[in-house]
C-alpha cells in the first residue's frame, strides 16, 4: 500500500532531503545589500540572496532602457526646435506684414 500524500505539507514547502523554499514572488528586490568582500547580494526589504548575475541583468535591462528614453528624448527636443525655428519664421513673417500694413493707408 503507497503511503498517502497530504498537499497541505506543500504549502510550506517541499519536504525532501532538500527543503525546497517557496519562491518570494511579492519582492521586487528595490534596494540590494552587496557583500564585497564575499561577492553576494542581499535584498534589504526581504532579505533573500540574489543571484549577483540576475543583478546583473537588471542593471543591462535598465541601462538599455535609460538609454532607449535619452534617445526619444533627443528626438523629441529636435522635433520642438524644428517647430519653434518654424514658428520663429511665422512671428517674423507676420511682423513684417504688420510693418507693411501699417504704412499702407488707404
Ligand atoms: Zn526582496
Amino acid at each position: 500500500m503507497g503511503k498517502v500524500v497530504d498537499f497541505n505539507d506543500y504549502k510550506k514547502g517541499v519536504a525532501t532531503p532538500y527543503t525546497v523554499k517557496p519562491r518570494n514572488r511579492r519582492c521586487d528586490h528595490p534596494r540590494l545589500l552587496v557583500n564585497d568582500q564575499a561577492h553576494t547580494v542581499k535584498c534589504e526589504k526581504c532579505g533573500e540572496e540574489i543571484d549577483p548575475f540576475w543583478v546583473l541583468l537588471q542593471y543591462a535591462d535598465r541601462q538599455r532602457r535609460t538609454e532607449l528614453q535619452a534617445k526619444r528624448y533627443e528626438a523629441a527636443l529636435s522635433e520642438f526646435q524644428k517647430i519653434k525655428s518654424e514658428w520663429s519664421l511665422t512671428q517674423r513673417e507676420r511682423r513684417r506684414i504688420e510693418k507693411v500694413m501699417s504704412e499702407t493707408t488707404l
